[in-house]
Parts: C-alpha cells; sequence; structure tokens
C-alpha cells in the first residue's frame, strides 16, 4: 500500500517500504553451544589445569546463594584443598583515593614480570548498598587486565561482611588451586573491612598518602596496629620530602606499639605507583617478612588461627541465619521489639523468649 506521506503534500518526506519482519528467534542461536554443565570433578579438574573460564565459573557458584550452586561449590574447594595454600596472600587497603588500583596494576606487572601469578580479589563492604563493587575492577587495572597470568575478580556483591568475606577467602583456595601463587585482598580503609581482610592474609599492606600535615591522627590506630608494611604513596615531584617525612612520622608512632606476636617490626617505605619507583623494595620487604615468619614459624601459625577464626565465623554466620530465618521467630519479632520498646518486658526477657521459640521450632 501506498504511503499517504508521500503525497505531494508533505514535502521533504518519503517512506520506503518496509523490510521483511526479522524473525523473532534467531535461527543461529541454536548453533552456539550450550554452557557445559560440568560435575565437580570436571570443575576441579579444569581448575588444576589453571583453566581461567572454569575457575571463573567456580567462582560465581561459591558467589551464588543458591542452595544446589553452594552445595556444587563446596564440593569443588573440598576438592581443591589440598592443593591450595601454595600462595603469598597479600592485603591491600588503604582510603579512597590513596592509589590501590594504580599500585595495584603496578605491583602486578612487577610481579608477572619475575614470572609470579597473581590473582587479585577484594572485599567491599559498600558493595551490599551498591549492589556491585568498584573495587578489584578490571578497568581499574588496565594493563594488569589484559595479562594471561592474572586473574581480577570484583568483590562478591550480596550479604553480610561476614558472607561476603567468607566468599573471598573460598576464592583464594580455588585461585591457589589453579596455580596463582600471589594472591591481592583489595579493601577500602575504612571500616570492618580490614578486620575481615586481615583474617585471610599473610601479609598486611597499608597505603598511606602524605601531604596533610595531620596524616597519624586521619588513621585508626586499629588499622595500623595490624599493618605489617607501611607504604606511603605518591612519593614523587613536589611531593617526595613530605612522603619522607610522612615516613619517619610513622616509623616513630610504631614504636609506640607493642612488638606483633610475628616477631616482625612492620616496615615504613616510600614509592610512586604511578612512576613505578620503589616497587622492587616492597616486594623484598614482603619476601623478607615471609622468610622471616616461616623461620620462626608464625607463618604457619597465622594460618592455623585463621582456619579456627573462620570455623567460629562460619559457625556464627549459620547460627544467626538460621535464627533470623526460622518463620517462627521471624513471625514474632517485630512484636517483641515493639514490647522491649514499649516497656513491658525487658531485653534479656524479650531475648530469652525468641530463643526458645527458636528453639521450639527447629527441626
Ligand atoms: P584508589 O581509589 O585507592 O584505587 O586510588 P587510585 O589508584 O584510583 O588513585 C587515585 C588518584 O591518585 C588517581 O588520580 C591516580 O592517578 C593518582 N595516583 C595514584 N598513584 C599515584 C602516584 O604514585 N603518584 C601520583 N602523583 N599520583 C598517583
Amino acid at each position: 500500500m501506498e504511503h499517504p506521506e508521500n503525497d505531494e503534500l508533505y514535502k521533504g518526506l518519503k517512506v520506503n517500504k518496509g523490510v521483511a519482519g526479522v524473525p523473532v528467534i534467531n535461527p543461529y542461536l541454536k548453533k552456539r553451544p550450550q554452557r557445559k554443565e560440568y560435575t565437580p570433578s570436571e570443575f576441579v579438574e579444569g581448575i588444576l589445569q589453571g583453566n581461567i573460564t572454569i575457575l571463573s565459573q567456580a567462582v560465581t557458584l561459591v558467589e551464588s546463594a543458591r542452595p544446589e550452586h553452594q552445595q556444587l561449590a563446596q564440593e569443588i574447594i573440598e576438592k581443591c584443598l589440598p592443593h591450595a595454600g601454595n600462595s603469598v596472600r597479600i592485603g591491600i587497603t588503604g582510603v579512597p583515593g590513596a592509589g590501590k588500583s594504580t599500585s595495584i596494576d603496578t605491583f602486578g606487572m612487577y610481579l608477572i614480570g619475575e614470572g609470579r601469578k597473581l590473582a587479585v580479589l577484594a572485599i567491599d563492604p559498600s558493595s551490599e548498598r551498591s549492589k556491585g563493587s568498584i573495587l578489584g575492577d578490571k578497568t581499574r587495572m588496565e594493563e594488569l587486565a589484559r595479562e594471561k597470568n592474572a586473574f581480577i575478580r570484583p568483590s562478591p556483591a550480596a550479604g553480610s561482611l561476614g558472607g561476603v568475606a567468607r566468599k573471598t577467602r573460598e576464592t583464594i583456595v580455588l585461585c591457589e588451586a589453579a596455580g596463582f601463587d600471589t594472591v591481592f585482598v583489595e579493601t577500602v580503609g575504612v571500616g570492618q573491612s580490614e578486620t575481615a581482610v586481615h583474617s585471610m592474609v599473610d601479609f598486611f599492606l597499608l597505603i598511606q598518602l602524605a601531604g596533610t600535615g595531620d596524616e597519624l591522627q586521619g588513621i585508626k590506630r586499629g588499622i595500623m596496629e595490624m599493618a605489617d608494611g607501611i607504604i606511603i604513596n605518591k612519593a614523587d615531584g613536589d611531593n617526595l620530602e613530605k612522603a619522607r617525612l610522612a615516613a619517619s612520622q610513622f616509623r616513630s608512632a610504631l614504636h609506640l606499639f607493642p612488638l606483633a606476636d610475628s616477631g616482625w617490626v612492620p616496615q615504613v617505605l616510600t614509592y610512586s605507583g604511578y612512576y613505578k619507583s620503589g616497587i622492587r623494595e616492597i616486594w623484598k620487604m614482603i619476601d623478607e617478612y615471609t622468610a622471616f615468619t616461616r623461620q620462626n614459624g608464625y607463618f604457619d601459625h597465622r594460618r592455623n588461627e585463621q582456619s579456627k577464626y573462620w570455623m567460629y565465623e562460619s559457625i556464627n554466620e549459620t547460627l544467626r541465619n538460621t535464627f533470623y530465618n526460622n518463620p517462627a521467630v521471624a513471625a514474632m519479632l517485630k512484636t517483641t521489639e515493639q514490647q522491649v520498646l514499649n516497656n513491658e518486658i525487658s531485653s534479656f526477657v524479650a531475648a530469652k523468649r525468641m530463643m526458645e521459640l527458636f528453639l521450639e521450632n527447629i527441626h
């Protein structure tokens, strides 16, 4: 049928005949290979061969909330455990803007140049709200993202900090089984997440900046106490002297802390992640630390303590979830809370009643 718009009346307008309708179903679609469903043994075999696609899929299972995925993930982890543990795990923290991604890119390229294989993981407490983490994001580590010997994985997004941390810890196992000999766990230096990272790494690196004038005040004492090494970034250009000054201030501040259980005195170094200077010294420090703690037995001791910690964390997490997801508890929780707020019952009586209700309703 002729289109009325083609009438003389509508100047400058021409409507062509339509093309034949596009089929809804793409005829080529069925030719695409289906995503293979691997058995646990196939997963493990692939991981042990260092197959990155299979490793990524296994990590996705670890991160999944679906029970059938979790069960499969646990089977894979269990089979990978005997092949895990052979890496140096390094926690990296620093406030936003401290230069974590720039530094990780530089450190990573340095390590790959040394023939090492690097996995970069992350724990981001804010990812729960934003439903997606920017930490460990490949776009922030441009050079490293192109390297076949680097595996970069952003923070698992959903769940409590404990849940997110557990997933990252399990991902470490898979990465180690896949032959990664160095693991970075990145986190933002602003809250609870450092404790979680500290409890899964061998060496905890704190990235600091100079030049704010009140360096030492701005740092949470707890984070400094956890650090095995403090590195002052952006020691370049006009900032070089300030960085050196900050380093000496940190050194004096560290003297006030008691000696760590490891017997290791944390070192303070300056470097530039952007201009790639001072990088070898940082790795020399970490190698020295591992040699020192392996020799005095602390390296294995720390890992054992961490395994114990995660066992109890896991029990606590499961208990908490079982309690709050229990239908009888969920049905009564708000009412009981209101009774407490109305001063009808005390907090302790309320808690006791809720616990009793829970215990009566578990099967
Ligand atoms: P993150 O938020 O901790 O990951 O920090 P980024 O790596 O994104 O760095 C924040 C800003 O600092 C960016 O604009 C970087 O270019 C800059 N930056 C990072 N490292 C250095 C450095 O060594 N020297 C200088 N001058 N700037 C740097």
